[in-house]
């Protein structure tokens, strides 16, 4: 599996849309790399999870055909992460005809965001190229070479899915936006991979707060928060030692400059991801 990483940041960017900290200030400035925005993750060519208001211009800057995606999972309803309005112009005038309508996946919530940012501009002709599917955690949903398995996210009051993608035997998890995973998903990914000999090979974490802690009850993660879950994965037989880890979902406020993302790869053995950043595995 290929995953590339188009969008790197928490819901305001880095630097942030209407911030002008020493942070962000140092960012604009030095631009190109030092850019991260909203989250947005591709599996190969043909698998999405999410879909920021930036898709559009990732789509631009990374060369990725966007006509191609034929699933596509989304974790939330947070506008970072979910940006339904484009998706009216995925048909009609506004596009050459298509082979295959998109099958966009997820909870109760992101259906209703659906039906809310599409509800005004969204013609017949289009609405038969999409196709919103509600999901339920812990039940796999296959979707082309892949099964998709969501799992509770802990994301505070906000509704919220991680995901398990498996390819054949390869298996990629992806854990965003999330705090430390709720019991019931811990259970879970303990139960699917015992006697399992191909452990999960890439692990994403959520890393908004890059070195400080979150700790028990928030809704994100920071790179202690990380290492905490790495332990407990590769002591439950999810992970080994074989297993990659990358961060991401950075926030302004963790000042995601490069020298920072370096030193996160020097002190926990992460990839620190940015914008276009892809691992094949
Ligand atoms: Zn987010
Ligand atoms: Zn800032
Ligand atoms: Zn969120």
């Amino acid at each position: 599996m290929k995953i590339t990483y188009l969008g790197t940041a928490a819901a305001e960017g880095a630097p942030a849309i209407f911030c002008d900290c020493a942070a962000c200030m140092e960012a604009r400035k030095r631009g190109g790399k030092e850019l991260h925005t909203r989250s947005q993750f591709l599996i190969d060519d043909d698998l999405g999870i999410d879909f920021p208001p930036d898709a559009y211009a990732h789509s631009l800057h990374f060369n990725v055909d966007l006509r191609r995606l034929q699933h596509l999972f989304i974790t939330h309803s947070h506008m970072d992460h979910f940006y339904a309005q484009d998706f009216i112009l995925r048909g009609y005038k506004y596009a050459t005809p298509l082979d295959a309508p998109l099958c966009i996946y997820g909870c109760k919530e992101v259906v209703e965001v659906f039906r809310e940012g599409t509800r005004r501009e969204l013609k017949s002709e289009v609405a038969r190229n999409l196709q919103m599917v509600e999901i339920n955690a812990f039940t796999p949903v296959p979707a082309g070479d892949y099964i998709v398995t969501p799992l509770k996210a802990n994301h505070g009051k906000t509704p919220a899915f991680v995901y398990l993608v498996e390819k054949g035997d390869e298996g990629y998890l992806h854990l965003t936006d999330t705090g430390r995973l709720p019991q019931e998903t811990l259970e879970f990914l303990a139960d699917y991979y015992q006697g399992k000999k191909k452990k999960v090979g890439l692990v994403t974490f959520d890393c908004t707060f890059l070195f400080h802690e979150g700790g028990e009850t928030a809704r994100h993660m920071g790179l202690p928060d990380n290492r905490l879950l790495q332990s407990w994965l590769e002591e439950n037989g999810v992970c080994d030692k074989a297993t990659k880890y990358a961060v991401t979902h950075y926030s302004h406020n963790s000042a995601p400059l490069s020298e920072n993302l370096q030193k996160a790869e020097r002190e926990y053995g992460y990839i620190a991801t940015y914008d276009g950043f892809f691992i094949d595995f």
